[in-house]
């Protein structure tokens, strides 16, 4: 087999075998990052809430105005009322009063569920306080029991790295540079075995020529369909070679 092409499989193994600590990684970190998802989600919940409470203030505050407006005007109809002569005057300020009254009672009403409405907001502002200082000190024992665990995994992928940039470094310039090409958009499948005369990059079968190259392994083959580098498995090549 060329030994470029021998490099490239192996480079290509290196690679996979580092993608693969990724989910590694994530998964070891999967309990903490739901943690601080949680922690920031709590964080947003209680701003949107504080807004909430300033904007219910607002209305209250308007409610009020309101009602002093009413009661002024109450306490000008008791004022007024000693002055009236006329069976129409009375009655027609009695009716203002009515109204002035059952206004009063429906903005004590408004005012009183907008209250309780910020109460219900102040609580649940106070648990999501205290939710956050759980999840600080669970927080800090995730990191803890992560330690270890990234630690062994750093290790190992470290190795692989190191066993990754000295071979890279044995790989002419070219060549290595042909093959980050394939992997910048292939990844995993920048070089995958041919087998039964199928790529397994994008699984199109190869035509004889392609495939006759492939086992003769001189060259570095890429698939016509997918681009991938192709080689075949020895022990496959031999059978095949066998069978033509
Ligand atoms: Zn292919």
């Amino acid at each position: 087999m060329n030994k470029h092409l021998k490099q490239l499989i192996e480079l290509s193994e290196l690679d996979k075998t580092i993608d693969g600590f990724l989910p590694e990684e994530e998964r070891i970190n999967g309990a903490l990052n739901a943690l601080l998802e949680e922690q920031n989600r709590a964080k947003r919940q209680i701003e949107e809430t504080q807004a909430l409470i300033v904007e219910n203030r607002a209305k209250i505050a308007k409610h009020e105005a309101h009602l002093a407006e009413q009661s002024s005007k109450l306490a000008q109809h008791v004022k007024k009322s000693g002055d009236l002569k006329t069976e129409r005057e009375i009655k027609a300020l009695s009716l203002e009063e009515d109204i002035a009254r059952e206004q009063v009672t429906f903005i004590n009403e408004e005012i009183a569920r907008l209250q309780n409405i910020e109460e219900d907001q102040k609580a649940r502002i106070d648990k999501l306080k205290t939710r956050i200082i759980e999840i600080e000190s669970q927080v800090g024992e995730a990191k803890k029991q992560n330690i270890d665990a990234l630690a062994a995994l750093n290790e190992k992928r470290a190795v692989i790295v190191a066993q990754k940039e000295k071979l890279a470094a044995e790989i002419p310039q070219k060549i290595f540079g042909f093959y980050a090409r394939i992997r910048r958009w292939a990844g995993d499948r920048t070089v995958v075995p041919v087998k039964k005369q199928a790529c397994y990059g994008c699984f199109m079968k190869i035509s004889d020529k392609v495939y006759s190259e492939v086992i003769a392994s001189q060259e570095i083959v890429t698939c016509p369909s997918c681009g991938c580098i192709l080689y075949v498995k020895e022990d496959e090549a031999v059978e095949d070679k066998k069978a033509a």
